[in-house]
């Protein structure tokens, strides 16, 4: 399995907890059972996501709420992909 870069797992998750939400404000307002199950079933979806790939691409240790650009155990840089940015 190709693994994630964190950066795109975080906008994956993000956009999955959006569109549950949606649809769950659609179904209060509807007040629909069938669309407050769809929602929570992509919420609990997004925070599944997070959980089995939000991880560093090296190490492959959990980053929890780590949002910097480098792994807090081991310290590599988290998008391989992306060229160390010089300041
Ligand atoms: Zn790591």
């Amino acid at each position: 399995m190709k693994k994630l870069v964190p950066k795109k797992v975080r906008v994956l998750v993000f956009a999955t907890f959006a569109v549950g939400f949606l649809i769950g404000g659609a179904a209060y307002c509807w007040k629909s059972t069938p669309l407050s199950v769809l929602a929570m079933a992509i919420i609990l979806g997004a925070l599944g996501i997070h959980l089995i790939f939000y991880r560093c691409p090296h190490c492959g240790k959990f980053l929890d709420r780590s949002t910097g650009d480098y792994c807090p155990y081991c310290g590599q840089q988290m998008d391989p992909e992306e060229p160390p940015q010089d300041k």
